[in-house]
């Protein structure tokens, strides 16, 4: 069965937006899956009351035959390949970060793994990217995804052009 998947990525340590567009093409060579499109890099402020570097976002959809946890299995690998460090500080900087914000339309409920993705719903990083790649989407929820990005603001996101990804 292929189940559509859409993943955050974010990175604010050692070159964040050669680590997202090489996430990028990580996340297209996990197997069973493809990688059907992804958003524009967003420049965000850092959340939480840690003072570190702006972080680099993007969201991607992926089309998968792997499980919710074998999926999240390859993300982990890929955020270690990658060299994320896991420190004792919660949503402190770090290499790659790669969240499983959705699962088709899949809600789970475990130690590991939580569907919807919890920050989903508040974070303006991720419903921004999100509505960029699917403007009409609606959660299992009810709730609209472009009603959540409206009512979130994107002042503080600033879509990286081209020009600056290439530099
Ligand atoms: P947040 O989850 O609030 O964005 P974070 O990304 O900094 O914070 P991590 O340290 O990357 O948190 O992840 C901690 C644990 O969260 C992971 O070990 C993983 O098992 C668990 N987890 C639960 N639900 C998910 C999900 N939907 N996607 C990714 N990891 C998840
Ligand atoms: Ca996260
Ligand atoms: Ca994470």
């Amino acid at each position: 069965m292929l189940v559509r998947a859409y993943i955050g990525l974010g990175s604010n340590l050692q070159n964040p937006l050669f680590q997202i567009q090489n996430a990028l093409v990580a996340l297209g060579q996990i197997p069973q899956t493809e990688l059907v499109r992804h958003s524009r890099l967003y420049r965000s402020r850092p959340m939480g009351p840690v003072d570190q570097p702006d972080f680099v976002n993007a969201v991607a959809a992926l089309d998968t035959q792997l499980d919710a946890y074998a999926l999240l299995s390859e993300l982990q690998s890929i955020e270690q390949q990658q060299g994320r460090v896991r420190g004792v500080l919660r949503w402190g900087p770090r290499t790659l970060d790669l969240d499983l914000l959705l699962y088709g339309d899949e809600q789970i409920t475990t130690e590991q793994l939580t569907i919807p993705h919890p920050g989903l719903l508040q974070r303006s990083f991720v419903l921004h990217p999100l509505y960029e790649i699917v403007p009409d989407l609606q959660f299992a929820s009810g709730e609209l995804l472009a009603e959540l990005a409206k009512n979130h603001p994107d002042d503080e996101l600033e879509i990286l052009d081209a020009a600056e990804i290439h530099r």
